[in-house]
């Protein structure tokens, strides 16, 4: 039975929500085909929460034990995870695409000299058993269809919050396999651990991004979406001058919004961007613009000036009118 291995990432035992939703996935595409779902698990006195993940999607759970696997590390995971991929074959091989999962996935490909589907925002297998994932390609104008034509395991990162994961299975089988890890061998240890503690876009019900309109001043926006009780995202191009962290731009190489209401300033609505929003109920945008690409993407369009139009905005709020 062809064999589908998901790769569970947790931190300190915390499971990776995004690691659920790939495992969900799997699962539905397992049951059309009469698959067979492996969750894998690295971690440090993580069997206890094993058998629990069949419940969205495992049929079973390979464990591996060592206090080196505590939170991730490159080296030691794909090297734990790379030998169990050897010795088992499995015939995919999915992660979440987390910076540790876009990390170690790339590592495995390299390693087995295998195809790597980067950040699909749609996944199948089709008939002949190829993987078939649907990557945002050309700017995001199109999404191109990839397959896998060579290597095993066919593998693929899935971007953070395009599924949903479900509770409509049982408990899975755990299987414990001892850690063959030689921590003398290893060329980098953990020397502390920074937490910083962004939340999850993906997960939020209301969002205010910024763009480059706001000039890399957040202040506005951050305000706002403390009125409205929104967490705060941007536009790819302020994570890259360092305005904003890499965790919270939106779009086809960042988070995938499913919120109730996006606020969008100053972004222009360039296609990698507005596929980060596809899945957000209510599109409220501000642009000075009014020919930007952002208007045919939401469902209200106001034309001026951010630095006039939100503080109006915010005073309104505050008055409650
Ligand atoms: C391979 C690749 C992947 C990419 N992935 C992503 C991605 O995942 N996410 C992403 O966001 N981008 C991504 N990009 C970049 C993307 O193509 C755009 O360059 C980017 O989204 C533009 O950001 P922006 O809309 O904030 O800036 P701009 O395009 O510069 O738009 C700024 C907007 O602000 C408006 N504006 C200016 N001043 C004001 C004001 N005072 N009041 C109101 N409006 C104002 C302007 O009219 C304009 O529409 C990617 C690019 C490549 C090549």
């Amino acid at each position: 039975m062809r064999d589908i291995w998901v790769f569970i990432e947790q931190d300190s035992g915390v499971v990776e929500e995004s690691s659920l939703e790939v495992l969900t996935k799997a699962r539905e595409i397992a049951d059309a085909r009469g698959y067979l779902v492996t969750g894998v698990l690295l971690g440090r006195g993580v069997r206890g929460i094993a058998g629990g993940l069949g419940r969205y999607g495992a049929h079973r759970v390979i464990v591996v034990e060592h206090p080196i696997l505590e939170s991730y590390l490159g080296e030691p995971y794909a090297s734990v995870m790379g030998d169990l991929i050897g010795e088992r074959n499995p015939d995919y091989f999915l992660a979440s695409a987390t910076r540790n999962g876009r990390d170690l996935a790339g590592r495995l490909a390299v390693r087995f000299r295998t195809g790597l589907q980067a950040h699909v925002v749609n996944l199948d297998i089709a008939e002949d058993g190829s993987l078939v994932g649907h990557v945002p390609g050309f700017g995001g104008n199109i999404v191109a269809v990839v397959r896998n034509v060579r290597g095993r395991p066919q593998m693929a990162t899935v971007a953070l919050g395009v599924f949903r994961p479900r509770e409509a299975w049982g408990e899975a089988e755990v299987e414990v396999v001892e850690a063959k890890l030689d921590p003398s061998k290893l060329r980098a240890r953990r020397v502390e651990v920074v937490r910083r503690g962004y939340v999850d876009l993906s997960k939020s019900r209301r969002v205010v991004v910024g763009g480059m309109g706001t000039g890399g001043d957040l202040t506005l926006v951050r305000e706002l979406a403390k009125i409205i009780q929104a967490d705060v995202g941007v536009s790819r191009p302020l994570s890259d001058i360092g305005v904003a962290p890499k965790d919270i731009y939106i779009g086809s190489t960042g988070v995938s919004l499913n919120a109730d209401l996006a606020v969008i300033v100053g972004v222009s609505g360039a296609p990698h961007f507005v596929s980060g929003i596809r899945n957000v109920r209510t599109v409220i945008s501000i642009n000075k613009d009014p020919e930007a690409p952002i208007a045919e993407y939401s469902d209200y369009f106001a034309v001026g000036d951010l630095f006039e139009i939100i503080p109006k905005l915010i005073e309104k709020l505050r008055r409650g009118v």
